[in-house]
């Protein structure tokens, strides 16, 4: 792994945000003023000073108080920065200049890092979809005829996806009460763990994107939790898709893992069969990630669900995001839907874990639990082999239920 000029107690050989990662996001300062920062260990490097220094002609990328314009800008530029933060950061000669930028993480506020464009959340895991069709549709537990042609999908509300760290309160709604309607805070509060993948060079409205563009378009990854209201979810879905059992709140990393880290976990993808229409065809550069996210539940794991195991990759669902002519815009931000292993310790959401809430769970401090109390907190986390033996992460997700606001009425 390349050595840097770092102290070891700031970035540990191990740590998985080391000099191999260096994910984007934003802090506030001293003045509580967002500013563009890489993660490197447990410090923050601020972009627009070092970048206005030590790389002028990109000094515009990092001019707002956000990811915007540097995500909008394209590979290029991309790689660019990304080499010149990594020369900065190990290279001695830019010791003087740049250790004066580098803020210690704890203290520090991370804002969402940039404008949420489009959200859509697929349902890309196979054994996701057969786990939750178990306990959605007993009867008639198998994959909808459409799931092996094409990576289903939703559209989401780009405007209530919030930063790591954010509360989310427990929405109210309508449900199903034997055969009538009653209304109030969901009962059947839940997670879902997800890999979301942040959009950076747009494409032409009217165009297709090949699944070979993916890393063109893609600037790199966050984990997402695709908080869900199961009761809201059952009783509203049919036959439009989710609506308001999803869309009070979608929470994602403070940190952008950019793809340009993942190169040493590219695995194969997993077989297909049937074979996709051409559009979905990657024969040649079929490859996921191999990323490991573990979930905790009030700070104890309860599931590690591998990302390898999912059916279509990210690079299949922006072919199929753009297929009809839709653009990509910069911001665009679209999950792989739940992330379940085939195992029972590999599940990403309650509604798994706890099969519908008909097998509560107990952590070891002796509490039960079948979907979300109040005060429940859920932390996600992934890292991937990185290069030389190193892990790479991508950054936590932690979000803590509140009460909902209101009596029900
Ligand atoms: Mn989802």
């Amino acid at each position: 792994m390349t050595e840097t000029w770092l102290d070891p107690t700031a970035v540990a050989a191990d740590d998985p945000f080391g000099i191999a990662t260096l994910p984007y996001g934003v802090v506030l300062d001293s003045d509580r003023q967002p500013q563009p920062a890489v993660r490197i260990g447990q410090l923050a490097l601020l972009l627009r000073p070092a970048v206005a220094a030590l790389l002028p002609e990109h000094a515009d990328l990092f001019a707002g108080g956000n990811l915007d314009a540097f995500l909008a800008a394209g590979p290029a530029s991309w790689l660019d920065v990304r080499a010149a933060v990594t020369a900065w950061l190990t290279d001695e000669a830019y010791r003087e200049q740049v250790e004066p930028l580098l803020v210690p993480l704890a203290g520090l506020e991370a804002v969402l890092p940039f404008t949420v464009a489009d959200y859509v959340d697929f349902y890309a895991s196979e054994h996701h979809a057969l786990n939750a069709s178990r306990v959605l549709r007993p009867d008639n537990a198998t994959l909808l005829p459409n799931w092996k042609h094409l990576p289903v999908g939703y559209h989401g509300r780009a405007g209530t996806v919030v930063v790591s760290g954010t509360g989310v309160r427990r929405p109210h709604g309508q449900r199903r009460a034997g055969d009538g309607v009653e209304f109030g805070p969901s009962v059947r509060l839940d997670f879902e763990a997800e890999v979301g993948f942040v959009v950076g060079a747009g494409s032409p409205h009217g165009s297709r994107v090949p699944v070979g563009e993916f890393p063109r378009h893609v600037f790199g990854l966050v984990l997402l939790n695709d908080w869900s209201a199961r009761d809201i979810q059952a009783w509203e879905y049919v036959p439009l898709g989710p609506f308001l059992g999803k869309s009070f709140a979608t929470s994602i990393s403070a940190w952008i893992t950019p793809l340009a880290a993942l190169e040493s976990a590219r695995v194969p993808a997993v077989p297909r069969d049937p074979a996709p229409l051409p559009y979905l065809d990657d024969t040649g550069d079929s490859w996921n990630l191999d990323l490991e996210l573990e979930v905790r539940l009030n700070g104890e794991l309860i599931s590690r669900p591998p990302f390898a195991t999912m059916y279509w990759t990210g690079a299949q669902m922006m072919a199929h995001l753009t297929v009809n002519g839709a653009s990509l815009r910069p911001g665009d931000l679209y999950g792989s839907g739940t992330v379940s292993g085939p195992a029972d310790d590999q599940l990403g959401s309650l509604l798994e874990l706890s099969r519908g809430g008909s097998r509560p769970f107990r952590l070891s401090d002796g509490t039960e639990h079948a979907y979300l109390d109040d005060g429940d907190e859920v932390v996600m986390t992934a890292t991937a082999p990185g290069p030389d033996g190193s892990r790479v992460g991508i950054a936590e997700v932690r979000g803590r239920i509140l009460a909902a606001d209101t009596p029900a009425d």
